[in-house]
C-alpha cells in the first residue's frame, strides 16, 4: 500500500495525514502536532524527516512512514482514551521502540486531558539495540525531563519477545498493560505479550515474514480474558528478531 503524505514540516505532515483520511481522532491528530518527527531524525533534513516513507536509523532498523504511525494511532487510541472506571494507573508498552517517536506519542496521548477522565500512566519502550535506547532516551529525555525523570516513559534495553525478563517483577503477573505496540513483524503472535495484556486491552503486531506477505493484527483481551484478533492492512515491517540477526 502507498501512500502519499510527504511534506517539509511536521504540521504539514499531519495536514496531508489529515487529507488522506488516515488520522481521524483528534487526539490522536493534536498528540501527532505536539511530537516533531524530525526531533528523533536529527542527521535528516526536513525534506527526508518529514517524507511518507520509513528511513533508515542504522544498527538495521527504520523509522516507521509516518502513514504507518497515523494507522497504528488510530487503532491504538480508544484504548488508551476509553479509561475506564477500574483504570488507576494506564500502561502502554512500545516494543521494538527503535528512535521513540511512537513512545512519544502514545506518552502525549495518554496525557490527553480530551481523553475524558485523566488517569496516571506509564509507556514503557523495550529496544534491544543499546545504541537506539541511548538516543531515544537522550531525545526523550530533552523534550520530556520531567516525564523521564519520573520513569513515566522510559525505553528499556532488552529482547521484546521475552517481556518478562527485560521488565523484570514489573511483567510478572497476567495482565499488565492495557496497550502494546509492537513496531517490528513476528513471526506469529508472541504469546509472551499476550499475556501482558490486561482484559479490554489492545496488542497491534504486524506479523509475517520479512520482505513477504505481512499483515497488522489487532488483537483484543475482552474483560473475561478472551481474545478476538482482526487482520487490518498489509504491511512491511523489520522482523522482531535476535540482536545477533539483526545486525548480521
Ligand atoms: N516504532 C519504531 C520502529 C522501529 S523499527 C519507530 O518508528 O521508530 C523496529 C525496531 O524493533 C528496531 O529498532 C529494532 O532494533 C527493534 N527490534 C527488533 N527485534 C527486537 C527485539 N527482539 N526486541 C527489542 N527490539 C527489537
Amino acid at each position: 500500500m502507498a501512500w502519499y503524505c510527504s511534506a517539509v514540516s511536521n504540521d504539514a505532515l499531519i495536514d496531508a495525514l489529515l487529507r488522506a483520511d488516515l488520522l481521524r481522532t483528534p487526539a490522536v491528530v493534536a498528540a501527532m502536532r505536539r511530537v516533531d518527527r524530525g526531533w528523533f531524525l536529527p542527521e535528516y533534513t526536513p525534506a527526508d524527516a518529514y517524507r511518507d516513507c520509513p528511513q533508515p536509523i542504522g544498527f538495521g532498523a527504520t523509522i516507521s512512514a509516518p502513514h504507518m504511525h497515523a494507522i497504528m494511532m488510530e487503532i491504538l487510541a480508544p484504548f488508551v482514551l476509553q479509561r475506564s472506571p477500574s483504570t488507576t494507573l494506564l500502561r502502554v508498552l512500545d516494543v521494538g521502540s527503535g528512535t521513540g517517536y511512537l513512545t512519544a506519542v502514545l506518552a502525549e496521548l495518554c496525557a490527553a486531558e480530551d481523553g475524558g477522565r485523566s488517569v496516571d500512566w506509564q509507556v514503557h519502550g523495550i529496544e534491544h539495540v543499546p545504541q537506539l535506547v541511548t538516543r531515544s532516551m537522550d531525545i526523550l529525555g530533552a523534550h520530556y525531563p520531567e516525564w523521564v525523570e519520573r520513569g513515566q516513559v522510559k525505553v528499556v534495553e532488552g529482547d521484546g519477545r521475552d517481556p518478562v525478563a527485560v521488565l523484570g517483577g514489573e511483567a510478572e503477573k497476567v495482565g499488565q498493560f492495557d496497550v502494546i505496540h509492537v513496531g517490528a513483524a513476528a513471526p506469529a503472535i508472541p504469546p509472551a505479550l499476550l499475556q501482558l495484556l490486561r482484559s479490554n486491552g489492545c496488542l497491534v503486531v504486524p506479523v509475517g515474514e520479512q520482505g513477504g506477505s505481512q499483515r497488522l493484527l489487532k488483537c483484543e483481551k475482552d474483560s473475561v480474558g478472551k481474545v478476538t484478533v482482526r487482520e487490518d492492512c498489509g504491511v512491511q515491517f523489520v522482523p522482531l528478531t535476535s540482536l545477533q540477526r539483526q545486525l548480521r
